[in-house]
């Protein structure tokens, strides 16, 4: 077993809703709440859930974009949450993140040479010219050209342009990248050839990815262990090959049965769930899902179940997991 080298443990993300003249704090949006998880050296933990499920918060939190609520974060053997801003400025060599949008995310002023030097500008790295050799190196890497190097965002496509992005997440050698939807605003053809792209890198260069999308398809595609959140909690977490073959939380269940399968003569039992995702404002009482989920006993809007291994390697946050196997 590889070693752990992030360990999330009791993450909260809890904003304040605020009314009236006052601006009186009357409740808390709770995006990501009671959320623990390893992850190991050189592997990638695929999270997935609905728009709103707290994926995205949860990436911000790793990298302290965002302060969390509660809960510790360590990266390394180092507590992340606990760090002063400059040592987190330092720490932040190491974990990388790579946005959906890739456009908004580079400067439309600077010219990609100038983009992809900034990250080793900010932390101190190299002389001129190490840098600039740094950043021809990287353009190859991501496959990229040497003219590229004074042209200006607007210039490339969009998978160019991610491509950019990738690059200038790896300009400071880091260990972890956070990927939050990396090809969801890309072509379906240009999707692939960006996850390949990803997949080489991690083998070359030993990355580990945190990989967070909406997309289970992507997810399974690209992670060796995935994680389900529902309504600002992770509700399962299992190697990616259980949790397609043998998913055990409900919501599991549903989202799998609207990804379609390669192979047609493979049948999923079809699970329908009914209503919206609730607001995570007002979030149901016990089970979140309970006013959604086909399986629901008394117990489940009263008692919240808690995550438990109920296989080795593999975790579920239901009351009724045994019930729901078909
Ligand atoms: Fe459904 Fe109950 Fe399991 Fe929640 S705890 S997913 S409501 S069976």
């Amino acid at each position: 077993m590889s070693k752990v080298l992030l360990k999330v443990e009791g993450l909260k993300k809890y904003f304040p809703i605020r009314k009236g003249v006052l601006n009186k704090q009357v409740g808390y949006v709770k995006a990501v709440d009671d959320v623990s998880f390893e992850v190991f050296e050189g592997e990638t933990l695929g999270i997935v859930g609905e728009s709103g499920c707290g994926k995205s918060t949860t990436g911000r939190l790793l990298m302290r974009l965002l302060e969390p609520t509660e809960g510790k974060v360590e990266f390394a053997g180092q507590q992340i949450s606990e760090l002063s801003k400059d040592e987190m400025r330092k720490a932040r060599r190491d974990i990388q993140m790579i946005f959906q949008d890739p456009y908004a995310s580079l400067n439309p002023r600077h010219s990609i040479g100038k983009i992809l030097e900034e990250p080793l500008i900010v932390h101190g790295m190299g002389s001129a010219k190490e840098r600039k050799q740094k950043v021809l190196e990287l353009l190859e890497i991501v496959g990229l050209n040497e003219y590229h190097i004074n042209r200006y965002p607007h210039q490339f496509s969009g998978g160019q342009r991610q491509r950019i992005g990738i690059a200038r997440a790896l300009m400071t050698n880091p260990r972890l990248i956070i990927a939050d939807e990396p090809v969801s605003a890309l072509d379906v053809s240009i999707q692939s050839q960006v996850l390949n792209l990803l997949q080489e890198l991690q083998k070359d260069l030993k990355l580990t990815y945190i990989f967070i999308s909406h997309d289970l398809g992507v997810v399974r595609h690209i992670s060796n262990r995935v994680g389900v959140m529902y309504l600002g909690k992770l509700v399962e977490l299992t190697a990616s090959e259980d949790l397609y073959a043998e998913p055990l939380h409900p919501y599991t269940q549903a989202l799998l049965a609207s990804v379609p399968v390669p192979d047609p003569t493979f049948e999923r039992e079809q699970i329908i769930i009914s209503g919206d995702i609730p607001s995570a404002s007002n979030p149901p009482s016990g089970c979140a899902f309970h006013p959604r989920c086909p399986f629901k006993k008394e117990q489940c809007s009263q008692v919240v179940p808690k995550m438990q291994e109920v296989k080795p390697g593999h975790y579920v946050a239901c009351h009724l997991y045994e019930a729901t196997q078909h």
